[in-house]
């Protein structure tokens, strides 16, 4: 009884310098774990981490079907550990809608960022993308759904092919948001992972920066 009171106070302890039982850079799948998120994310804001910092996410469905746009961004739930209320109309934290694209794109993606956390998204979808795209609508919202909770860049296989030829979110994926909703914002990535050198951190970005994926 005494020991288990002590194990988990070392356990709360713990809590605050890593996640218990999770991070604190153990083995090489861990290693691998926050390269990629360095890759997809933290790269592109100095190695710090930008991501939501709200336990749900509105999202407003603008014209698009809410319930594929429900069951899409659904589909990042239970790796990052976001909710999403998704209602109709235009007032959100993430606006979906059809809107003009350039030639040859599908979806687009655009992320406001400050201070390492995702302040607006908006998401502008072809219309039509069955026939425009060659693939379904559902399939082209989770993976900008993906782009808009923080994943930059593009993957050889799964959902985040450049061409979303696959409706498979791959264990990376996964594992993506589930390590970067495990840290808080502006956490500096490089100091997470050994294979990586780093000098002395540089100073997070400031201002307001502008992600745009595809
Ligand atoms: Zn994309």
């Amino acid at each position: 009884m005494k020991r288990a009171i002590k194990l988990l106070f070392v356990c709360i302890v713990g809590m605050f310098a890593f996640a218990c039982g999770g991070g604190g850079g153990g083995g090489g799948g861990d290693d691998a774990s926050w390269e990629y998120v360095y890759q997809h994310n933290a790269q592109y804001y100095s190695g710090y981490t930008w991501r939501w910092n709200v336990s749900t996410v509105r999202v407003a469905a603008n014209g698009v079907d809410s319930a594929v746009v429900s069951s899409a961004f659904n589909r990042w739930s239970s790796s990052s550990g976001l909710g999403f209320s998704v209602g109709s109309g235009s007032s959100g934290n993430i606006v979906v809608s059809y809107g003009s694209l350039p030639a040859g794109v599908c979806g687009r993606a655009i992320a406001y960022v400050s201070s390492g956390r995702i302040v607006r998204g908006v998401i502008t979808l072809r219309r039509n993308p069955e026939t425009n795209c060659g693939y379904d609508l559902r399939r082209l919202i989770t993976h900008e759904a993906a782009h808009s909770l923080g994943f930059m860049g593009h993957d050889s296989e799964g959902i985040m092919t450049p061409n979303v030829n696959s409706d498979t979110i791959t264990g990376q994926n996964y594992g993506f948001f589930a390590k970067l909703y495990s840290v808080p914002p502006l956490t500096y990535v490089p100091a997470l992972y050994k294979e990586k050198q780093y000098g002395k951190k540089p100073a997070p970005p400031r201002g307001t920066r502008v992600f745009t994926e595809y």
